[in-house]
């Protein structure tokens, strides 16, 4: 049994790496106008599973839930050819590489959509895109995210606040 992806989870997917192949080296554009219809578009991305969708596939991980494996955070988006190279040259690839590549094309995509004007209306707008790009860049370290916070009897307040609950590297280290 395979645990493909719905379509909304593709489309999730998708979104999430700004429809450009997540592989560093090629990031192309995977979808266009279709040549000669114009009520159509062409795709030319794949949702591929980070870790397997079923037994014999690429990077596959037992120990994760049918939903984990189905969930979109084991997806990531790449063009039909950098799709078929991951698969067959699976040693190349690993699980890690394919994480590294699916936060950094996520923090890609954010900075892209992003464009702020200058001046004092816009300090929250420029106050949330940081906090969306500390979640995705530290996703596995830092929770529970919090703007506004009061301290100090409310005398101060503090922009923006994590829980840092991270088990490895710099936040870890700073946590002592
Ligand atoms: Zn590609």
């Amino acid at each position: 049994m395979r645990d493909s992806f719905s379509l909304r989870i593709t489309k999730i997917i998708a979104d999430r790496a700004g429809h450009r192949c997540s592989n560093p080296v090629c990031r192309r554009a995977t979808s266009k106008a279709h040549p000669n219809d114009p009520e159509l578009s062409v795709n030319l991305g794949i949702a591929a599973h980070i870790t397997a969708a079923s037994p014999n596939g690429p990077r596959y991980d037992q120990r994760l839930t049918t939903d984990e494996r189905k969930s979109a955070s084991n997806g990531i988006w790449v063009c039909t050819r950098c799709s078929k190279e991951i698969d067959s040259a699976e040693s190349a690839y690993s699980v890690d590489l394919l994480r590294r590549w699916k936060k950094d094309i996520e923090v890609a995509t954010a900075r892209d959509t992003v464009e702020i004007e200058a001046g004092k209306l816009q300090a929250y707008e420029y106050q949330n895109v940081l906090q969306d790009a500390f979640e995705v860049i530290f996703s596995d370290q830092l929770f529970r995210k919090r703007s506004e916070v009061k301290v100090n009897e409310g005398r101060k307040r503090i922009d923006v606040v994590f829980s840092n609950e991270s088990k490895h590297g710099f936040f870890l280290w700073i946590k002592k």
